[in-house]
Order: structure tokens, then sequence, then C-alpha cells
């Protein structure tokens, strides 16, 4: 992305860095590390393919917002953006690769 390589790493629980933290982590995109970093479960077990897809998009717009935008993006934007963008890919099944 942007010329960098983002790497996407799946684990069951993402590790809290804010021990007050109420909810379970899902998802997160880090700058440092160009990578993102998805959970399979939440605190209430196994989450569904279309909550991970979400969360994985949501993670992407991140990225998206932190080398096109300068971060100048708010966490209410990236997801309101990415649940849009998710409604509107799913709903019309979209797919972009040009396969029937
Ligand atoms: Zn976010």
């Amino acid at each position: 992305m942007g010329g960098h390589e983002i790497e996407v790493k799946r684990s069951k629980r993402i590790p809290s860095t804010d021990e007050d933290a109420l909810e379970t982590k899902i998802g997160e995109a880090r700058d440092s590390e160009k990578d993102i970093l998805l959970a399979t479960h939440s605190c209430f077990g196994k989450l569904s393919e279309s909550y991970m897809a979400q969360t994985f998009l949501h993670e992407i717009m991140h990225h998206v917002a932190s080398i096109y935008l300068q971060r100048a993006v708010s966490e209410k934007v990236i997801g309101g953006l990415s649940e849009g963008l998710f409604q509107v890919l799913r709903t019309n099944k979209l797919d972009f690769s040009g396969k029937e």
C-alpha cells in the first residue's frame, strides 16, 4: 500500500495495550510495524466472518488514511466509511477481480 508492504497477522486475541480497556480489541493497524493485527475471537467467542471482514476493511482504511491523508481522519470517519463501504460491497456482491 503506497509502496509499503503491509503484513496481516491473525491470532485468537490481540494483546491489549490499555489495561483499562473495557472491550476486547479485535483489530489494530500499526504504522510503525506496517502491519494489521486481526483477532479471530472476542471475549464473547469466535467472531463471524462478516465481522472479521469488516474489521479488516476498517484497519485497511487506517493505513490508507495514514499513507494518503497524513492521518487527518478521525476514528468516527474511519468507522463510518469502512462500515458503509463494507455494506455496499457485501449487498451488491461486488468483486473487482473480473472473475465470473
Ligand atoms: Zn479504528
